[in-house]
């Protein structure tokens, strides 16, 4: 396990390094028009492979959903989301694979203007199951800011936090592995730098040390300042400012950039 989810999450922007074309057009249109084989909530299941339980998919997702609302709110409206998961021996899962480049059988994305979550993988390992709460946790983040894209840091850190799930509180289970990975990233002594992370809505280089320092950031605010999460996603969409005057607004308040970045090094370690 170790290594892959740092790598998986870098797969999960990086959308189709080999094709220029956007990723939900992998899917067949047979696909996107089948019916749902099963469907809970806010969430359709149209594709799945055998030996799958589509009540157990369905409980996962809805469970992530709620969690990460639970966390930073609940969206004004409820959509549709549809998923459709293969194994990379389906001919679909296979093209999936090839158009992302995928060396190791897993490819996983989202759609949010569309409404998907798609995921190739073995579904007998953890792996699959990660990278469907991962991408729910996109598309349940996404829902609450549906005018305006989050920036990297929070889009990737709250998909990382939930990744392993929510315990029956909602509360997120962060990933043992991720965290031994972030720690690792970020450095045991040296402070976590957390400028040209927080003032972008993107980094200059999307690598495993932005998402190091986007999980530790977000987990640091989810243990100790989750009303800060909320604010910031509140300003983040009614205000057309920056993402750098976004955070100092709603998250730095009095507190100084080098304390915070104090005490995000301080939780990791
Ligand atoms: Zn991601």
């Amino acid at each position: 396990m170790k290594g892959f989810l740092l790598l998986s999450a870098i797969a999960c922007l990086v959308a189709g390094c080999c094709s220029p074309r956007p990723l939900i057009s992998l899917l067949p249109e047979e696909i996107k028009a089948a019916p749902p084989l099963a469907s809970s909530g806010s969430f359709e299941l149209v594709h799945c492979p055998p030996g799958v339980p589509h009540r157990s998919v369905l409980q996962e997702v809805e469970r992530t959903f709620h969690a990460v609302h639970s966390l930073l709110g609940t969206p004004a409206r409820a959509r549709l989301v549809r998923i459709a998961l293969f194994t990379p021996n389906e001919p679909t899962g296979r093209h999936i694979l090839r158009a992302r480049c995928s060396r190791d059988e897993h490819a996983a994305f989202m759609n949010f203007r569309e409404g998907w979550i798609v995921v190739v993988g073995d579904w007998e390992k953890t792996r699959a199951h990660t990278d469907l709460r991962h991408e729910t946790a996109h598309q349940a983040l996404c829902a609450l800011t549906p005018d305006r894209f989050p920036p990297f840091w929070l889009s990737e850190g709250i998909a990382t936090l939930f990744e392993s799930g929510a315990d029956d509180n909602g509360r997120p289970k962060p990933n043992p592995p991720r965290r031994r990975n972030a720690a690792r990233l970020v450095g045991w002594r040296r402070r976590i730098r957390l400028s040209g992370l927080i003032d972008r809505h993107r980094p200059a280089y999307i690598n495993a040390d932005a998402y190091a320092r986007s999980w530790a950031l977000t987990i640091h605010l989810a243990q100790n300042n989750p009303h800060a999460l909320r604010h910031f996603l509140k300003v983040w969409q009614s205000k057309n400012l920056s993402p750098g005057e976004t955070f100092v607004q709603t998250v730095l308040a009095d507190t100084q950039l080098e304390q915070l970045e104090q005490a995000v090094s301080t939780t990791m370690r």
